[in-house]
């Protein structure tokens, strides 16, 4: 795998750092938070650029649990918040 360039972030024109970040989502009124993903996150703003295996991934799974809110929505559940976790975060290393 050859290594690519730090990306630079094309708004504050600085490197942007490889690190953990929370990637969030919301459709329908139902919102996602996934919490520690790699990506490339600008220092200044914490804007994150996630790698294409990253997003394909977090596409996957996002997706999952929209439907099992919207399950729990159509049956009127009295909860409105879940956490899961598979194991601890992976420290995937640097792609530059
Ligand atoms: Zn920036």
């Amino acid at each position: 795998m050859t290594k690519k360039p730090i990306p630079i972030c094309g708004e504050h024109h600085i490197q942007k750092e490889w690190r953990t970040t929370t990637f969030e989502y919301s459709d329908e009124g139902i919102s996602i938070r996934i919490p520690n993903v790699y990506a490339w996150v600008c220092p200044v703003n914490g804007e994150a650029s996630f790698t294409s295996e990253t997003v394909d991934e977090l596409i996957v799974t996002a997706r999952e649990l929209i439907e099992t809110a919207k399950r729990a929505r159509e049956r009127r559940s009295v909860l409105t918040e879940y956490i899961v976790s598979v194991g601890q975060p992976y420290p995937l290393e640097s792609p530059a």
